[in-house]
């Protein structure tokens, strides 16, 4: 057996043989049902009945943080947050090149350009270390905000993303955000349930953003949250995402230009449903990591992705990470596992190969270039552990 299929028979030790294996699928296992008649029986199922606030309500329970407002899904919640953090037409955001393109393409709505920064290997997420040299050269304070001197553009904001759940060096991040003076928008789609030091991700910044796309943690088919803990941004959120109506009985008054961003009821009647198995779902895919993690404990050449130190991960996508030596098997083990019907992906296009942003600025990015040539998700269904 070669070193791919040793991996391969690895990841089967867990998932069983059975004749497809998806990467991740969603479990409707409580309330979900009843929820939905609820909102048929009652004709609530757009913009009215109680299952908007209550998930609203739900969510700001479970993460800490002040204020949510539910939104269509996750790239809307990171267009508006960037909208909030004052980026305009012209600026520049720091985005990390290892990450979804809903991130870079939510700056790109707000008129701005995405600067591409690397990551790092401990965590899968923004680099700060790297980032605070990168800025103190080629880069200038005016007028309290920091320039860069290459294209004359203000850097407004920075995006970090708590990649398949695991939080970036918040620490680092904010302390370099704040000496520049740059908004931070946490990227916290992939990180519901997922903490650092005990704090849950997506608080930290000015706005963290959730989604609750089908493969997401919990799913509203589609939807989305904007955290924050700033009543400003939480009320210019909620206004902006109603197509910037003013409250009137019968008048329509929409006071500027806004977007049609909410959650319908429908949705958040499957979210309430489903945060309330979040807890479990958590567990379970802790469960999973730890079967992976007696599955790989002696496989020479990939390493298992555990959490970062001080950080609680929510395992979202359980992870493996080839060394450099074994890189070359990833082509195979992608193969021979696609095969027999076990779905192994591998990392994004990083953003810097992608034709959109073949051109946009960028740093250095050997870091998010070798990872994502050794990386791979294995299945992470937390129905993969009967109960
Ligand atoms: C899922 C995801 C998004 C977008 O979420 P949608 O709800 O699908 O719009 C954005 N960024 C990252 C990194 C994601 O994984």
């Amino acid at each position: 057996m070669n070193d791919a299929e040793l991996i391969v028979r690895a990841i089967k030790t867990v998932t069983g043989e059975g004749s497809s294996v998806p990467l991740h699928t969603p479990t409707f296992d409580g309330n979900e049902l009843q929820y939905l008649t609820e909102c048929i029986d009652t004709t609530n199922v757009a913009s009215t009945g109680r299952f908007i606030a209550e998930f609203e309500a739900g969510l700001r329970e479970f993460t800490g943080s002040k204020y949510v407002v539910a939104v269509a899904s996750g790239t809307a919640g990171l267009h508006i947050a960037l909208k909030l953090a004052g980026v305009v037409q012209d600026d520049e955001v720091l985005v990390p090149d290892l990450t979804f393109i809903a991130t870079p393409n939510a700056v790109t709505y707000c008129g701005a350009v995405p600067h591409l920064v690397d990551v790092e290997k401990r965590t899968l997420g923004l680099d700060p270390l790297k980032l605070r040299d990168y800025l103190s050269q080629g880069f200038e304070m005016r007028n309290g905000l920091c320039v860069n001197l290459r294209t004359n553009r203000i850097i407004r904001a920075v995006v970090p993303m708590h990649t398949f759940g695991h939080s970036v060096d918040l620490d680092g991040l904010m302390s370099v955000a704040h000496d520049f003076n740059i908004a931070v928008v946490e990227d916290a789609t992939e990180s519901l349930g997922s903490m650092y030091y005990g704090r849950h991700t997506g608080t930290f910044g000015l706005s963290g953003v959730l989604s609750f796309n089908g493969n997401k943690t919990i799913t509203t088919g589609g939807g989305g949250a904007i955290l924050t803990n700033d009543p400003l941004v939480a009320s210019r959120a909620r206004h902006l995402t109603s197509t910037a109506k003013t409250p009137h009985p019968w008048e329509f008054i929409h006071d500027q230009i806004g977007y049609n961003y909410r959650m319908p009821n429908i949705n958040a009647a499957i979210g309430c449903a489903q945060l309330e198995q979040l807890p479990k779902k958590l567990l379970l895919k802790r469960e999973l990591y730890q079967k992976y993690q007696t599955a790989f404990f002696q496989l020479k050449g990939v390493e298992l992705f555990g959490e970062p130190v001080g950080c609680q991960s929510n395992y979202w996508l359980q992870t493996i990470v080839l060394d450099e030596q074994h890189a070359h098997l990833k082509h195979d083990v992608l193969s021979s596992s696609n095969k027999i019907g076990i779905h192994l992906r591998p990392a994004w296009t990083l953003i810097h190969r992608t034709t959109p942003y073949a051109n946009t600025p960028r740093m250095d990015l050997s870091c998010s270039t070798s990872l994502a040539a050794r990386l791979l998700n294995i299945p992470s269904s937390p129905s993969l552990i009967k109960t």
